[in-house]
């Protein structure tokens, strides 16, 4: 193990000193937080898919905002959203 100095104002510093194993908390949420950054990346390589019937068209996004409400560059008319694609 290896230290670090933080600082602490006074309210976080009176909660720091209220817990049992301060160190373990800090290393626990840091681990969290690569969890959570680790797993979002493969998430933004997720594709979505909005579809055109008339036109037998699918127009994919990894934006699911960008197609909600896509109209089809076809017929101009509103596309189907039908979500994440598996
Ligand atoms: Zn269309």
């Amino acid at each position: 193990m290896r230290q670090k100095m933080i600082t602490l104002c006074p309210t976080t510093y009176e909660l720091a000193s209220n817990m049992d194993n301060f160190s373990a908390w800090i290393r626990q949420e840091l681990m969290k937080k690569q969890a959570t950054q680790y797993k979002a990346k493969p998430e933004s390589e997720e594709r979505y898919q909005a579809f055109c019937n008339p036109c037998d068209l699918s127009y994919l996004d990894t934006d699911p905002d960008m197609l909600k409400g896509l109209p089809c560059k076809e017929c101009g008319k509103k596309t189907f959203y039908l979500g994440l694609i598996e």
